[in-house]
């Protein structure tokens, strides 16, 4: 689950690491009520207003201005406010942007001497540990300093088990180049947020930028948090973050029944169960030429009522010229399967006016077959993985 910035700033201060503190505000008068509370208690009079979309890059499309007063807060707040913010990282069409974080200007006297330092926890999956990614250049986006210039970007792996030690801290302090105070809040910075990252379950913060202010703070001025999907369980009181105009409508509804789907760029819309066989599937489709529209593991029953949600899913993306359904029956037996998804077709076959082509696999897979065939609808039957791939491909170049 993505979290917005001002939200992922909430959970780190409930953990104690420095940020820029602000406030959130989803009209222009509350974003001037926003900083004359700001005001009141930081001190502030300089303001940022940073347009709140799951999208990072938002200072490059225009989405992050700074207010030297509280007429400037008002104007470029009801700018920012229901404005597309495009930037490299959303679509051409950009996200809607229905609140603004009213932030403190931490950029204050002295900001020559303010230094942006990147820094990052995730997990990293090729060793089964966490890992802080940290580096001098922060502030600018870090794919390029990546690409131009990879010393410059630090890493560390961390047993989840035994944490960070001490002197790993100092190290990270000593590679950003601290010493003094700085080194030491630096330290202190470290060991919260990672202690954070690790209490909250989450599978990415990433902090860019990190600031030494001209008085040796040390804030998180950005936060990009996302938190694990499968530890929502525990942290109910995270659930009310969810956002869900920031999600793909058609993912939503696939996951309100319970349907595990992924929308993609392709025109083929796959329907299989079993994570791995749907990655396999997908991989096949790319290798006869195809492209998936879509991920989509239907799960354990495919029976008539999943299979026509799961149908009517697929069909919502305009892109989808053929299905694909590769289902594999063990206990569920093909034939049941081959019923269930006649049945399907049948009670929606007004929707449908795409080829579909069937392959099943497993018990009584033979039965099955004879049941596609002769079904007399717009199906397409295939028995082998290869056969099935290249028959979608027959069928989106003959039509
Ligand atoms: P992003 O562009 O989506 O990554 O949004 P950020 O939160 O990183 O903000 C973008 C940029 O705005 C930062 O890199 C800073 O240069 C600038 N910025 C953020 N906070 C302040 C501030 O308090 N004062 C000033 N002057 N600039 C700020
Ligand atoms: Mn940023």
């Amino acid at each position: 689950m993505n979290l917005h910035e001002y939200q992922g700033k909430q959970i780190l201060n409930s953990f104690g690491v420095n940020i820029q503190r602000g406030i959130v505000a989803s009209t222009a008068d509350e974003a001037v009520a926003a900083a004359k509370k700001l005001t009141e208690d930081t001190g502030t009079s300089w303001y940022v207003i940073k347009a709140q979309v799951h999208a990072g890059g938002r200072g490059k499309g225009g989405g992050v201005k700074v207010a030297k007063s509280i007429d400037e807060v008002r104007e470029i707040s009801s700018e920012i406010i229901g404005m597309n913010l495009v930037t490299p990282q959303t679509s051409v069409e950009g996200k809607k942007v229905h609140q603004v974080l009213i932030a403190e200007d931490v950029y204050y006297p002295g900001a020559s001497e303010i230094q942006e330092f990147y820094m990052s926890v995730l997990l990293n999956r090729q060793t089964s540990k966490n890992m802080i990614m940290y580096s001098t250049e922060g502030g600018v986006d870090i794919e390029s300093v990546a690409e131009n210039t990879p010393d410059l970007i630090h890493t560390i792996d961390i047993d989840p088990d035994s944490g960070l030690s001490d002197k790993e801290i100092s190290v990270i302090a000593d590679n950003l180049g601290l010493s003094g105070n700085a080194h030491s809040e630096m330290m202190e910075f470290v060991k919260s947020l990672y202690n954070a990252y690790s209490k909250s379950d989450s599978s990415l913060f990433e902090i860019n930028p990190v600031i030494k202010t001209s008085d040796d703070k040390i804030l998180a001025v950005d936060a990009k948090v996302t938190i694990d999907d499968n530890s929502l369980f525990r942290h109910q009181d995270y659930l009310e973050l969810r956002d869900i105009r920031e999600e793909n409508p058609i993912e939503v509804e696939a996951k309100k029944a319970g349907l595990n789907y992924v929308d993609l760029d392709g025109n083929v819309g796959c329907m299989v169960n079993g994570a791995g066989l749907a990655m396999a599937t997908m991989d096949l489709i790319k290798q006869a030429g195809g492209d998936p529209a879509n991920f989509l593991d239907v799960g354990g029953t495919a029976d008539s009522e999943r299979v026509e949600t799961a149908f009517r899913i697929i069909l919502k993306d305009p892109n989808v010229k053929a299905i694909l359904v590769n289902i594999f029956g063990g206990i569920v037996r093909c034939d049941r399967v081959a019923n269930g998804v006649i049945a399907a077709y049948k009670n929606m076959k007004d929707d449908i006016d795409i080829p579909i082509i069937v392959r099943l696999q497993g018990t009584n897979s033979e039965i099955a077959k004879e049941i596609i065939d002769s079904s007399g609808l717009n199906f397409y039957s295939a028995t082998e993985f290869k056969e099935a791939s290249d028959k979608v491909q027959e069928v989106l170049s003959s039509n």
